[in-house]
């Protein structure tokens, strides 16, 4: 986003609006990449620079914009890996990041794959996802599972979302309402947290849908869900009925546990009975 600013100093000064890219880019907004073109070239030409690497933090929605910018990105700055964060898929949890919807990657994952294609190299973009956001549900999250396993997708590391200080998805996690829509007694948005370590754990297991440790969780909660027929062999199926011996066996022991932002416990132990 760098020297991308509002059109015009007067209609910036009296906007309101909490983003210039939320819900959509907005029209005031000069999305031209070609200074950020120019200063790529600029550090590449430096004396005694070999090469520079971008790994991440490329804001997906506005590159789309420039297909140009993404050639540039794709022929001199990656080095085999990219990683995105489109987050979710359902627009519920985006809604809450401000994120755009998931078509945006896919554009975005369409003209890296041109442009990779076009430079002869073999790059792959990493999306990067969020469980138990807050204002996301169990269903989000299962059609999350079944997007990823349709984009053959297998993430190794998730990150599950955890409060963290003067963020907007700390204040709805602790207050449950959601300030990017007025907040006022009686109308404020219900946001629902995702507070328990059960629901929790359900959330990552889902995103991690592939690993035999999380499937008789995610059984469990695809019956209550009225999704059973996600269970099954086929490669419709999310995940198997069978279970590969040895495996499985973290969700019985770890039933009793409870979650805080400060760490988990087991539940206490019922005192014995006075003799
Ligand atoms: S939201 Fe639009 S009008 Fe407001 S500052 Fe951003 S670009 Fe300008």
């Amino acid at each position: 986003m760098y020297r991308m600013a509002c059109k015009d100093k007067q209609t910036e000064e009296l906007c309101r609006r909490p983003s210039c890219v939320y819900p959509d880019i907005c029209k005031n907004l000069d999305t031209s990449h070609d200074s950020l073109i120019q200063l790529y070239r600029k550090a590449r030409d430096l004396p005694g620079i070999k090469k520079i690497m971008i790994a991440s933090g490329v804001r997906y929605d506005l590159a789309v914009k420039s297909p140009t910018y993404i050639k540039e990105l794709v022929r001199h700055h990656v080095g085999g890996y990219l990683k995105i964060a489109p987050e979710h898929t359902e627009d519920g949890p985006l809604s809450k990041m401000m994120k755009p919807g998931i078509g945006s990657y896919d554009r975005f994952k369409q003209l890296f794959d041109q442009a990779a294609r076009e430079a002869k190299k073999e790059y792959y973009l990493i999306p990067y996802f969020i469980a138990a956001h807050p204002g996301t549900t169990d269903e989000d999250m299962m059609n999350l599972a079944i997007w990823l396993k349709r984009n053959n997708y297998r993430a190794d590391q998730v990150q599950t979302f955890l409060p963290s200080p003067m963020s907007l998805s700390a204040a709805m996690y602790y207050s449950g309402v959601n300030p990017l829509r007025p907040v006022r007694r009686g109308v404020s948005e219900k946001v629902n947290s995702i507070k328990g370590l059960r629901q929790r754990r359900l959330h990552k297991a889902f995103l991690r849908y592939h690993d035999a440790e999380n499937w008789p969780m995610l059984r469990e909660a695809l019956k209550k869900m009225g999704r059973a027929d996600l269970i099954g062999p086929s490669k419709q199926h999310l995940i198997p009925s069978w279970q590969p011996a040895g495996t499985g066996l973290k969700y019985a022991e770890n039933k009793g546990q409870a979650f805080t932002t400060k760490g988990i416990w087991a539940k206490p132990k019922p005192k014995p009975a006075r003799p």
